[in-house]
């Protein structure tokens, strides 16, 4: 896809909303792709972090809201690390998933999302993953009952999974900062 830059792409009001909310400069991005090089999930993107840096600098809004890469980014920080202006591109595919839930759009499945929410209410309330938990309630809200259990059981005859939460003291009060 060609692009012709107008003055106008530079100055995207959704650009400087993600800036403000990732408190991140996105302009400095030049597009060397260092960042897609390292994305462990890059291959299920629709489109890679690089190119959703430079459609968020185009304010291409709609392309950025509808794509799945957000919902696939797995935090893992790779990108943010090996970014050589030092762009925390994690914390940006965060701004675009709690703006895309702000603004109720239409999600690109439903089931990460689901997936997203279980783990963060897992980490509110016992301060870490509660694997075991995480896994029952997605298949339960999810309607995919039976997905991964043979695996759950395997995992836990081998004692990777904790039947009961390992909860760390004082956990939720990092939500309640956060919030404050
Ligand atoms: S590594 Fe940084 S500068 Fe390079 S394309 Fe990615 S975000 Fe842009
Ligand atoms: S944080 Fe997300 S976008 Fe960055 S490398 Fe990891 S999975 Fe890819």
């Amino acid at each position: 896809m060609r692009i012709v830059l107008k003055k106008e792409h530079f100055e995207s009001e959704f650009r400087k909303k993600v800036e403000i909310l990732s408190n991140q400069k996105i302009l400095t991005c030049y597009q060397c792709g260092k960042c897609s090089a390292g994305c462990p999930i890059g291959y299920e993107m629709d489109y890679l972090p690089n190119q959703i840096v430079r459609m968020i600098q185009l304010g291409m809004t709609d392309e950025v809201m509808n794509s799945k890469t957000p919902w696939l980014c797995a935090s893992c920080q790779t990108c943010t690390t090996r970014c050589p202006r030092e762009i925390d591109l994690a914390r940006i595919m965060d701004t675009i998933r709690i703006i895309m839930q702000s603004q109720k759009c239409k999600l690109p499945d439903k089931d990460t999302p689901l997936l997203n929410s279980i783990f963060l209410s897992s980490l509110k309330f016992t301060g870490r993953v509660y694997e075991v938990g995480l896994l029952g309630a997605y298949n339960l809200l999810s309607m995919h009952l039976f997905k991964d259990v043979l695996l759950g059981i395997r995992m836990f005859l081998k004692g990777k999974l904790a039947l009961f939460p390992h909860v760390v003291k004082g956990s939720g009060g990092i939500f309640k900062r956060l919030k404050e």
